[in-house]
């Protein structure tokens, strides 16, 4: 049976936690719907209400904590905050292979006049958990998504900081559950049911390839006790604030942010995910999962916003969806596996462990199919 599409937009019922209404409409073009009827100027100010509460009249501490990638998202939240005239605490969970140009964006950040904490992640380990992530549930940056969630709220306890400024709320944006779209506080509920872990817990890997409970300090989210003493409260941006990556892409690079000159292998979007040489394994195995990949997530984005007609995003999605990762920002795979200590041919048999065949046509003996630019054929 063919897979039911969004009337509206491009995502595939294959999409984890996405619903669709009567007349075939995802949760996600629905939850974009929903902004039309926000009054975001009500919005911005009870966000200036909020940040208020916040702010120290001593100046012995820092006002909140910014988790920051260097991407245009965090560039945005790290402008935003500044120009309420917070003094933030920017906090880098190092990514997993970190591009040059990630790192000059990451350096941008610091130069708009903010002190940084880079905490960097043992590499031997995360190796492994990166290892684990791709053979046990298809996902390579399984560690970096842990990391980038619970890294900033330790420095927060740590350095006794209350507020934790995250971006956008990926359940709004992407679909997902009414009540996880609609949030405006991430705690460790939300991570732990849409934070995209995959159903793999942390704990899940002591004693995996050597994995000792002190290897995974960083990978672990504070305990109520010690949330609770400091009284940290983390707060998306994106409920506050009309979210849309692209435009936060271009008030980002009117602050130095920079892009890549041409789309990033796979997607379509050049402002994007530009840090992480992993990047575009993590995208290729949801594409092998679900049948769609990054191109589809920004076409559908500017479909929403009247950027794009339907039927232009489709054929731009066909172009771009897919392509087996042979280099990921300019990298070859065999080097970004490397790393990890992997085969090509190892890699090539998980792929073809996590291709849905329910999406994509195999031969009567099992093997799937792949065209003349060795991209998977999907069933019609
Ligand atoms: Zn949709």
């Amino acid at each position: 049976m063919a897979i039911k599409i969004c009337n509206r937009c491009l995502y595939p019922e294959t999409k984890p936690d996405l619903e669709f209404d009567e007349n075939g409409v995802c949760s996600a073009c629905l939850a974009y719907d929903k902004r039309a009827g926000i009054n975001w100027d009500e919005r911005g100010q009870e966000f200036l209400e909020l940040i208020e509460e916040y702010r120290r009249d001593d100046d012995d501490n820092y006002d909140c904590v910014i988790p920051v990638s260097g991407g245009k998202d965090s560039t945005c939240q790290v402008i935003r905050m500044l120009q309420a005239g917070m003094n933030p605490l920017c906090v880098v969970a190092t990514t997993d292979s970190l591009s040059s140009l990630g790192r000059k964006n990451i350096e941008n950040i610091k130069s708009l006049g903010v002190d940084m904490v880079e905490y960097s992640l043992n590499p031997k380990v995360r190796r492994v958990m990166n290892r684990i992530g791709l053979e046990q549930i298809g996902d390579i940056s399984w560690p970096e998504h842990v990391a980038i969630f619970t890294v900033p709220i330790r420095v927060a306890v740590q350095f006794n900081i209350k507020l934790v400024v995250w971006g956008e709320n990926s359940q709004n944006e992407y679909g997902g559950p009414a009540a996880s779209q609609d949030s405006k506080v991430l705690n460790r509920q939300w991570l732990e049911e849409f934070g995209g872990l995959l159903g793999l817990r942390v704990t899940d890997l002591i004693g995996q390839q050597g994995i000792k409970p002190k290897d995974l300090i960083p990978y672990t989210y504070p305990s109520n006790e010690e949330l609770e003493r400091v009284g940290v409260s983390g707060v998306f941006l994106g409920y506050y604030f009309p979210w849309d990556g692209m435009g936060n892409a271009i008030l980002a690079q009117s602050y130095g942010f920079q892009v890549l000159p041409t789309l990033v292998e796979g997607s379509l979007a050049n402002y994007e995910n530009l840090d992480n040489h992993q990047t575009g394994i993590h995208d290729y195995f949801k594409y092998l999962k679900y049948g769609f990949g990054r191109a589809t997530d920004i076409a559908n984005n500017h479909i929403r916003r009247g950027r794009l007609s339907r039927s232009d995003a489709l054929n731009l999605v066909k172009r771009h969806d897919g392509i087996y990762p042979a280099t990921c920002l300019g990298k070859p795979l065999s080097e970004i596996l490397e790393e990890i200590e992997m085969t090509q041919e190892k890699f090539d048999e998980i792929c073809d462990r996590f291709t849905n065949k329910k999406v994509f046509r195999t031969t009567s003996s099992g093997e799937f199919i792949r065209d003349s630019e060795n991209r998977l054929v999907k069933r019609t």
